[in-house]
């Protein structure tokens, strides 16, 4: 997963954060994120299902795959305050 390198001072980007073991594969939150940043992995969880996954970068943190998923703890999006900088 590539990762934005975050300059000092500068807030780090939200993110989506996806319990893959729980995950049930639905699609539901790839259709509908509106930044297309979702897909199903190549591989299946202990559950035999292809669960989602962010493909690093581009995510708005709108929270709509938060409000479309299902399953209760499954998946959340971060958005880290922004930090001060020492500089
Ligand atoms: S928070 Fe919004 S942009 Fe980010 S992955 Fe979820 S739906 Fe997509
Ligand atoms: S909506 Fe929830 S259960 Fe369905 S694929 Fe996305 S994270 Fe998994």
């Amino acid at each position: 997963m590539p990762v934005k390198k975050v300059n000092e001072g500068e807030a780090p980007p939200p993110y989506p954060v996806i319990d893959a073991e729980e995950c049930k594969g639905c699609r539901r939150c790839i259709s509908a994120c509106p930044r297309q940043v979702l897909r199903l992995r190549a591989g299946i969880n202990h559950r035999g299902v292809q669960p989602a996954e962010y493909l690093g970068c581009g995510c708005s943190g709108c929270g709509i795959c938060f409000y479309n998923c299902p399953e209760p703890y499954v998946i959340r999006v971060e958005t880290p305050e922004k930090t001060k900088s020492n500089a």
